[in-house]
């Protein structure tokens, strides 16, 4: 008998991935062309100009096990280095070697921390909407994931509605800021809040909750918004990171953990993390990325063009009468649905040949995902149909 859990998650596509697969093949019947796909969050400006030429540098010039050799299983010495010393210049945070893990991207980051944290009956904590895998990252590890509720129509959070969340098995909170899929960032004043709300509990529960901010869209923020470094408000924290987004590299799967240097059971957590890496055998990301990150760490690729993107899409979507949350970050627009069920928006807009994802696998009824890391000519061409969507409402 194989197991039942695993086999029905490698049956069941997510929603994206569905919507994406069926892009393909209407591509295939109709011309590509005429296929305006929004469903993927898959980076469509080139990584920067220096990434090939570090890629080249180290392929000439840097010996074969140091680019090809297995690393230590958390990651080589040199590269965790450079991740902390970025990290403590960057945010004033403290950290060393021996807090950072590279992983596959934010993927195995998220399961390698909630594995290393929870136990089974554990529970944790996301504020709606949220990425869908945090459900299954949490159910690997045991844990139940528990959506909280967050202010209609802003999505900030609702402290209310996360203390009456938060209870004696609550082991983590998971944030994304800036947001897939709702684009917002959470202000300090919301960190500071939160930090206060989680201290509280952790003194009621007699264990720490720990806070997980899960960061691939950190860089992307648009108009000068500061998105707060969760180490510096909460010692029990431990950072998600990923490269994916930043360079836009998400085939290559990089990324890291970074767990608190002030954190109260730190080499316990630390111990932990290398604990779940090995049992998921998520060791030594491959070392030839592992080295390009270090080089290209606090670079990015051009993340005006995203703003571009965002502002043509948001005027033209108000103007045609839609409602849309303001990203101010990632690359993910949360549009209203002008009709209840956001599923049977989908579907009509479907028929405009327009690929949007419905909000209800984000954990948030009413509500579809445009992701705008697409080309400008698409984005410019799909407009028409944006438009026609809008009053074939008007006229039914
Ligand atoms: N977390 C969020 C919020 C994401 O949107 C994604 C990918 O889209 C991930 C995690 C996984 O990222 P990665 O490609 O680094 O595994």
């Amino acid at each position: 008998m194989i197991n039942a859990k695993y086999a029905g998650l490698g049956k069941v596509r997510s929603v994206i991935r569905e919507l994406f697969e069926y892009g393909n093949a209407r591509k295939a019947q109709i011309g590509a062309d005429k296929v305006f796909d929004f469903s993927l969050g898959n980076p469509n400006v080139p990584p920067p100009a220096e990434l090939n030429a570090e890629m080249l540098d180290l392929l000439n010039n840097t010996d074969a096990v140091t680019l090809h050799g297995y690393t230590s299983a958390q990651g080589a010495y040199n590269v965790r280095k450079a991740v902390s010393d970025y990290i403590i210049k960057s945010f004033g945070a403290s950290v060393d070697p021996d807090c950072i893990y590279m992983t596959c991207g934010a993927a195995a980051a998220l399961t390698i921390t909630l594995c290393a944290l929870c136990n089974e009956g554990d529970e944790v904590i996301t504020f709606v909407p949220y990425f869908p895998e945090y459900a299954v990252f949490a159910s690997q590890a045991g844990a139940k994931l528990v959506p909280v509720h967050t202010k209609d129509s802003t999505f900030r959070m609702d402290f209310q509605a996360l203390r009456g969340a938060l209870t004696k098995n609550t082991k983590a909170v998971i944030i994304n800021s800036p947001n897939n899929p709702a684009g917002i960032i959470y202000s300090e004043a919301e960190i500071r809040e939160l930090c206060a709300i989680l201290e509280e509990q952790s003194r009621k529960n007699g264990a720490p909750v720990y806070l997980i901010s899960d960061e691939p869209y950190r860089e992307l923020v648009y108009g000068g918004e500061h998105v707060p470094y969760v180490m510096n408000f909460y010692k029990n924290s431990i950072v998600c990171y990923s490269f994916s987004k930043s360079l836009s590299i998400p085939g290559e799967r990089i990324g890291y953990i970074a767990v608190n240097g002030e954190a109260e059971e730190r080499g316990e957590v630390y111990a932990a993390v290398c604990g779940a890496g090995r049992s998921l055998g998520y060791v030594c990301a491959p070392s030839l990325l592992q080295q390009l990150a270090a080089r290209m760490i606090g670079r990015t690729s051009d993340i005006s063009e995203y703003k571009t993107n965002r502002d043509i899409l948001c005027s033209a979507l108000e103007s045609f009468g839609f409602s849309v949350v303001k990203p101010q970050g990632a690359f993910y627009l949360f549009v209203k649905s002008p009709e209840e069920d956001a599923g049977a928006f989908a579907e009509r807009a479907k028929k405009y040949e327009l690929l949007l994802v419905p909000g209800d696998d984000f954990g948030c009824k009413g509500y579809v995902r445009i992701a705008y890391c697409v080309s400008r000519d698409m984005i410019e061409r799909s407009l028409p149909a944006f438009r026609a969507l809008a009053e074939s409402y008007k006229n039914s």
